[in-house]
């Protein structure tokens, strides 16, 4: 026999010796999106405190917790849809929200008591929200063509929180955050 043949009677053997297993559905990946936000939520509850309390602007600080307070609400509208799968809420550990948090930790070491830190963090924390906001998209759509309205609301709610704490970032980088560090830079020299 062809080795070309062989390998794939063999494959043939393995694969009516597996047993069947249900095909993965759309439902399927929407739970699991759904895990993955639900661990980066509860990832981003531990984070906001330590990025506030390393802030020097007031402002920024007061975002920060501003978005700890949207955030818990968030964590309680994921648990509703959770509820509405017949689901136990539970996260599965999302790799991209712990690579996104752990660069925000490098810049409060590395820049600690540095006049960029704020514009550091500021940019660490758009990172996060930009990974948020591309979650959300995903499920509300989902949400909707798996004929889930109530579930596509709510995402959608958390989806409106999360653009705009971005936008709100955005404006205390450029009209605040940015110019002290430069402003403190330039004493500096
Ligand atoms: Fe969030
Ligand atoms: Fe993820
Ligand atoms: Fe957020």
């Amino acid at each position: 026999m062809a080795k070309k043949a062989k390998k794939r009677a063999l494959k043939k053997k393995t694969a009516s010796r597996r047993p069947r297993q249900a095909p993965k559905m759309l439902s399927d990946l929407f739970l699991a999106t759904l895990k993955d936000i639900y661990f980066a939520e509860n990832k981003i509850i531990k984070t906001l405190p330590k990025m506030a309390k390393a802030a020097h602007s007031k402002d920024l600080a007061a975002a920060f917790n501003k978005h700890l307070r949207e955030t818990q609400g968030q964590v309680r509208r994921l648990e509703q849809i959770f509820k509405m799968l017949n689901k136990p809420a539970r996260g599965k550990p999302c790799e991209a929200i712990n690579g996104i948090t752990e660069e925000g930790a490098e810049i409060m070491k590395d820049f600690k008591n540095a006049p960029a830190l704020d514009a550091g963090l500021l940019a660490a924390a758009q990172a996060v929200e930009h990974y948020e906001i591309s979650r959300y998209g995903t499920l509300r759509t989902w949400a909707e063509e798996l004929g889930m309205p109530e579930a596509a609301r709510l995402l959608q709610e958390t989806l409106d929180e999360e653009e705009a704490t971005d936008h709100t970032l955005t404006e205390l980088a450029t009209s605040v955050i940015n110019l002290e560090a430069e402003a403190e830079y330039r004493e500096a020299a």
